[in-house]
């Protein structure tokens, strides 16, 4: 593994087009420099060649930007080096401006001959925006003149390699036509042209991690393509750690970070979450994050064991705006003091969701979205896993609503019972040839409800819940037992029959059960995650958490009398002997149509938390003010209570 990453880095986009005026006139090494070093930045990332296509480095290989009269990547390169900042290089891969429209047959089309941005998403002659380039076209070649000549140009002071928008997506170009008809590829099926763009970037990537470890054999490399998940298990090998981006302020919303850096911890490589300081995405000039969400993102980032990086545009004259540096820097010069914290530190969990299905298109799934939200609202510490990954820690797994049943997962599954461990299922998850797969599952399948709609009562409620999608109804085994039964509604809604505004109310009761369970499972009928992620009824979060505590018999690690609102994530640092706890109270709200934003922090009082942790606890310190917390140990769970609380903190638990 390399050395650790960086606690405090600027990722500094400068994807700039043609002026026709000079671009970095107004740049100076050491006001550059000294912008940085007050901001407490330790590493930024700079651009070699941008989505523009246009480079900032002295370059045969590539296209010198036409206004740009001085050596900038060199000069910042050195500036920061002087003062002890790293600065790994940034190429843009799958975006070269320039040299598509000198090599128009060198974009990725779809299937109807157009030029792709993204997976499905197009760019007409009229549109402005970038436009993807083939990895397995001629432009391979350039880029990797490119790759080589960087590392040449900078030799002895290269702190890394950030390649950007490394996605081929279904490809339909003339070269890939050629190509996928000599490989015997069938073009009509897009199951076979989707693998095939797989193989694709997975050989662009060895090749080319190939040539850097061959050229500078400790170089740290990544490969962007915009979210990690399961699929990078392929290219895995070709990073050296992971850079995730957690642009909550744009259409990604505040669910996707979470989801994916709760995977992305358990690949067994250093990560780090990357956020930025505009309003919304990149780029967005002029605009300036709350303070507040900064500090949210940024802390979330840490409490989940990453490293950070904030990013920024740099400005054509090549100048850092001193509004902005001072709003990183007021973040980065509060995380200094605490790293001692954070060093080492690895994800203490007794609980994970498994990554179900997903669709090339989707950055996250409903189902892993609304599994997540639910675990986190009712501040659980878990992980999100594949089946590669070591379950033998959890005290439960969650297979939500989507989980195509593989004999991987059948036997996985099954040693994970055996061996103790509880699951919670929903839905289909686990379905094959018209049975449920796993061995001691609580019920047989009978048929799929036949309405839209159903109701469940849950056992101790005396009032209905409509359940928005149905499930299977099913019957329960021998020594399982049912939470909640299923209702059936008068009838389903159809133009020639319908019941007011939305379902029909209420009518006959079933003897399915809704909710089943035994002493490995517990099984929801419907997908509640899915209809969590959509409608975010709390009665489907009280049932699976409800449900949990009752399979687990109350063991769950964290219990807290916490708001929904507020983050809990516990790491450990195993050389310092210690647990640390970290409490985030930051208040997401949709205000606008575009997005959810974070203004205030919103104090918290007497909050009351009890805990199951694997070491005795000796001593518990808050960070921020270093006073001691007293607790009590009662039947092997820690007590304590927090008199107020505001934005993050940190608890330090000393252990024997
Ligand atoms: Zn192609």
């Amino acid at each position: 593994m390399n050395k650790q990453l960086p606690y405090r880095q600027i990722h500094l986009d400068f994807h700039t087009p043609e002026l026709g005026a000079p671009i970095a006139d107004g740049f100076d090494a050491e006001a550059f420099a000294d912008t940085l070093v007050k901001a407490g930045v330790d590493s930024i990332t700079l651009f070699a060649k941008d989505h523009h296509g246009h480079a900032f480095y002295d370059t045969d290989a590539a296209y010198h930007h036409p206004d740009l009269h001085v050596d900038l990547l060199s000069e910042q390169v050195d500036a920061v080096h002087r003062v002890g900042i790293r600065a790994p290089i940034y190429i843009s891969v799958g975006f070269d401006e320039f040299i598509g429209s000198t090599h128009p047959e060198w974009f990725q089309r779809n299937d109807q001959g157009e030029v792709l941005q993204g997976q499905k998403k197009t760019v007409g002659p009229l549109d402005a925006g970038f436009k993807q380039l083939c990895l397995n076209s001629a432009y391979a070649a350039y880029l990797e003149d490119q790759i080589r000549e960087v590392i040449d140009r900078f030799s002895g002071r290269l702190d890394g390699l950030f390649f950007d928008i490394v996605r081929q997506s279904p490809c339909y170009c003339n070269t890939c036509m050629t190509k996928m008809t000599e490989a015997g590829i069938d073009a009509t099926d897009p199951a076979q042209v989707q693998a095939y763009a797989d193989e694709v970037t997975t050989r662009f990537e060895n090749e080319v991690s190939e040539l850097v470890r061959s050229l500078v054999p400790d170089c740290p490399i990544f490969y962007n393509d915009g979210s990690v998940n399961p699929t990078i298990r392929k290219t895995l090998h070709t990073n050296s750690h992971l850079e995730i981006e957690a642009l909550a302020s744009t259409l990604f919303g505040y669910a996707d970070f979470p989801a994916t850096m709760r995977y992305a911890k358990n690949l067994g490589m250093d990560y780090v979450g990357m956020t930025s300081r505009f309003h919304f995405g990149w780029a967005d000039f002029g605009s300036y994050k709350n303070p507040a969400a900064l500090e949210y993102d940024s802390f979330l980032i840490l409490a989940h064991g990453a490293q950070l990086s904030i990013g920024d545009q740099l400005y054509p004259s090549g100048q850092l705006q001193k509004h902005v540096y001072d709003a990183i820097g007021q973040v980065f010069n509060q995380i200094k003091p605490l790293e001692r914290y954070l060093d080492g530190a690895k994800p203490l969990t007794d609980m994970a969701i498994l990554y179900p299905d997903r669709s090339p298109e989707e950055r996250i799934p409903a189902a892993l979205a609304g599994a997540v939200a639910m675990l986190e609202e009712a501040h659980q510490s878990f992980d999100v896993v594949d089946l590669e990954m070591d379950w033998s820690r959890y005290k439960l797994v969650v297979l939500p609503d989507a989980v195509t049943t593989t004999p991987e997962l059948v036997a996985k599954v099954n040693d994970f019972t055996t061996a103790g461990g509880k699951i919670v299922s929903s839905f289909y998850a686990g379905f094959a040839d018209g049975q449920f797969a796993f061995a001691n599952f609580p019920v047989d399948y009978i048929k799929q409800s036949p309405y839209e709609t159903n109701y469940w009562i849950r056992n101790g409620e005396d009032f209905e819940q409509v359940l928005y999608r149905s499930g299977p109804y099913t019957t329960l085994r021998p020594g399982a037992e049912s939470l909640a039964t299923i209702y059936e509604p008068w009838f389903n809604r159809t133009y020639q029959h319908f019941y007011s505004h939305l379902q029909a109310p209420i009518h006959t009761r079933t003897n399915y059960p809704a909710i089943a369970m035994n002493q490995s499972f517990v099984y929801f009928a419907q997908p509640i995650f899915t209809l969590y992620q959509a409608t975010t009824v709390r009665n489907y979060r009280v049932a699976v958490m409800d449900a949990i505590r009752a399979i687990l018999h109350d063991d769950e690690m964290i219990q807290t009398n916490l708001p929904s609102t507020a983050d809990v994530l516990i790491n450990e640092q195993a050389a310092e002997q210690r647990y640390v706890l970290h409490l985030l109270h930051y208040v997401q709200q949709r205000r606008s149509k575009l997005i959810e934003v974070i203004e205030d922090t919103l104090p918290l009082v007497d909050i009351d938390f009890s805990l199951k942790l694997p070491k005795k606890v000796t001593r518990i310190e808050r960070v921020s003010d270093h006073k001691e917390i007293p607790f009590t140990i009662v039947d092997g769970r820690v007590n304590f209570t927090l008199d107020r609380h505001v934005g993050h903190d940190m608890f330090v638990l000393d252990t024997e």
